[in-house]
C-alpha cells in the first residue's frame, strides 16, 4: 500500500506533533526573520529526488536542518510587518481534522458536510460580527470561506459584472466585456483590486482612481459621484465601488454609507474590504468597522469580506466573503458539464460552493474556522482582539511622549504608523535599525510621498512583553 496504516500514521503523527509543539514553544529564541541569500535552500535540494522511501520519523528533523536558519517566522510574537497572519493551534487541530476527511467540497453532494458546516459557521460569524441577518444563508444572502481576500474580490467583480450586463439570451449571461466597464477604488484601495480588474479583462482604463476628500485618506463621496455622472454621460457602464475599512497602509476607512449613497442610481456594486480591520467588529466597541454595511437606514452594501486568516485566529487560507444575493455569484460562475450534473442541484434547494469561486474544487476550511470559534468562543477572540488594540494604545502614547518619534496618524485598531521628527532619511533608518535588532519585524510605508513605520499588532501570542521590545528598538538612540 503506498501509504501509512492508520495505525503507522497514529505513531508519526505524535512525532510531527511535538515538532511543531516545540518550533512554536522555541520560536523566539530565533530572529523573527533569518537573513539568507537568495537560493540558499534549493542549493541544499539534490537534483533528484529520492528513488527509494526514507523514513518519514526523520522528516521534521530533515526540515528543520534544510529551512531552519531561512525563514520568516510569520508566527513569531515579535512579527509586527504587514498585517500579522494568525495560524493559532487552535485552528491548525480543525485543519488537521480537515486534512484527515479530505472532502472536496465542490457540490453539496460531493461533501454535504463541507457545504453546510461552511453556511453554519459564516451565519455564527456573520451574527456575532453584527452583520445583518441578510448576509446569512439563514436570511437570503450567504458567507462562503475562499482562500484569499483577493479572490473575494475578484469574484465580487465578476458578479458585478453579471449584474450589470445579464444576457438572458445566452447560457453564459455575461456579456463579454466591452472596455467601457469602470471599477472604483482610491490610490489607498489593496492592489488587489487592480489584480481583479486585470484579471477580468477590463483593460488598464477600467479602474478609475477616485480623489480622497482632502487632508484623509478615505474616498471622497462627492468625488464619485461626480466621476460616476461623468462616466455614464460618457457612455461608461459603472461596475463595482470598492469601499475599503481599514487600509493596508495606514488603516484608513472609506465613508461606506455615503459611497453607497452616491452608487446607487447606477446601480453598482458596492464591495467592502475590510480584509484586516472587519473582524474587530466581534467587539461592540469597534462596531464602527461596519458602519453603511448593514441595510437601514441606507440600503447597505453588496458583499463584505474580511479575513479569519488576519487576525481571527484561523490559518491561512480563511478569507470570508458576504453577499446578500445568494444568486449573484452562481449566476456569474456557474458553468455545468454533464459529469457536473448532479439531482440535488437541479432541485436549487443546495448551495454548490463550487458557483462561489474561480476553482471547481475545495477544501474543508471551516473546520478550521469552526475550532477556533469552539475552542476560544467569542469571549476568547474578543479579548484576543482586545489586548491588539490596546498594544496599540499604549504605543502610541508613548510615540506622543517621545522627543524624536511622532504619530504619523492616529493610530487604528492594532495599527500604529509612526515616523522620526527628524525627516525621511531619520525614519528610513529607525526602520532598518528596529529590524537588524531581529527580534522584531516591521515594515514601512509611503503616505504623500514620505516614509513611515507601521506597527502591526496581532500575533497570536504577541503580548505586553512584546511591546517593550518594539520600544526598546524604536526608541533607542541611534
Ligand atoms: C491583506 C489585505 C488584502 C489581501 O488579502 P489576501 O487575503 O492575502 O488576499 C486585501 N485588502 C486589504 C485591505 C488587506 O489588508
Amino acid at each position: 500500500m503506498p501509504d501509512l496504516t492508520p495505525d503507522e500514521f497514529r505513531a508519526l503523527g505524535h512525532l510531527f506533533v511535538d515538532a511543531v509543539a516545540d518550533a512554536r514553544a522555541g520560536i523566539e529564541r530565533h530572529p523573527v526573520r533569518d537573513v539568507v541569500e537568495p537560493g540558499t535552500v534549493r542549493a541544499r535540494f539534490p537534483r533528484e529526488a529520492n528513488e527509494d522511501p526514507e523514513p518519514l520519523a526523520a522528516f521534521p528533523s530533515l526540515v528543520e536542518a534544510v529551512t531552519g536558519d531561512a525563514d520568516t517566522r510569520w508566527q513569531h510574537p515579535g512579527f509586527h510587518a504587514f498585517f500579522p497572519a494568525n495560524a493559532s493551534l487552535t485552528s491548525l487541530l480543525g485543519e488537521l481534522l480537515s486534512g484527515g476527511a479530505g472532502a472536496q467540497g465542490m457540490l453539496w453532494s460531493t461533501s454535504p458536510a463541507c457545504t453546510e458546516v461552511e453556511q453554519a459557521v459564516t451565519d455564527q460569524v456573520a451574527r456575532a460580527l453584527g452583520l445583518d441577518e441578510t448576509f446569512t444563508h439563514d436570511g437570503g444572502g450567504g458567507g462562503s470561506i475562499q482562500d484569499s481576500a483577493s479572490s473575494a474580490a475578484l469574484v465580487a467583480l465578476t458578479a458585478a459584472l453579471h449584474r450589470a450586463a445579464p444576457d438572458p439570451d445566452s447560457g453564459w449571461r455575461v456579456r463579454g466585456v466591452t472596455g467601457r466597464e469602470r471599477v472604483y477604488v482610491t490610490a489607498e484601495t489593496h492592489s488587489s483590486l487592480a489584480k481583479a480588474v486585470r484579471v477580468a479583462g477590463l483593460g488598464a482604463d477600467g479602474l478609475r482612481t477616485v480623489p480622497c476628500t482632502p487632508g484623509s485618506r478615505a474616498m471622497d463621496p462627492a468625488a464619485l459621484a461626480d466621476t460616476l455622472a461623468a462616466d455614464v454621460a460618457a457612455g461608461l457602464v459603472p461596475v463595482l465601488v470598492c469601499a475599503t475599512v481599514g487600509t493596508t497602509s495606514t488603516g484608513s476607512s472609506d465613508p461606506v454609507a455615503a459611497l453607497v449613497t452616491a452608487a446607487r442610481p447606477y446601480r453598482a456594486w458596492v464591495h467592502v474590504d475590510a480584509a484586516w480591520a472587519g473582524v474587530a467588529a466581534l467587539c461592540p466597541e469597534h462596531r464602527w468597522v461596519l458602519d453603511g454595511v448593514n441595510p437601514g437606514p441606507g440600503p447597505g452594501v453588496d458583499s463584505f469580506c474580511t479575513d479569519a486568516h488576519k487576525w481571527l485566529l484561523t490559518a491561512f487560507d480563511a478569507s470570508l466573503l458576504w453577499v446578500r444575493d445568494p444568486r449573484a455569484l452562481p449566476a456569474a460562475l456557474s458553468i455545468t458539464p454533464a459529469y457536473l450534473r448532479d439531482a440535488h442541484s437541479d432541485t436549487g434547494a443546495v448551495v454548490d460552493f463550487r458557483d462561489w469561486q474561480v476553482p471547481l474544487g475545495r477544501r474543508f476550511r471551516a473546520l478550521k474556522l469552526w475550532a477556533v470559534l469552539h475552542g476560544q468562543g467569542l469571549s476568547g477572540l474578543r479579548s484576543h482582539l482586545r489586548g491588539h488594540v490596546d498594544l496599540a494604545a499604549e504605543l502610541a502614547e508613548r510615540v506622543r511622549g517621545h522627543d524624536d518619534l511622532e504619530l504619523a496618524c492616529a493610530p487604528v485598531l492594532s495599527l500604529v504608523c509612526l515616523r522620526s521628527r527628524s525627516g525621511d532619511a531619520a525614519t528610513t533608518a529607525l526602520l532598518e535599525r528596529a529590524n537588524a535588532d531581529g527580534r522584531v519585524l516591521l515594515t514601512g510605508t509611503e503616505v504623500d510621498g514620505h516614509p513611515l513605520v507601521r506597527v502591526a499588532f496581532g500575533g497570536v501570542t504577541t503580548g505586553r512583553e512584546h511591546l517593550e521590545v518594539v520600544w526598546d528598538v524604536l526608541s533607542a538612540r541611534s
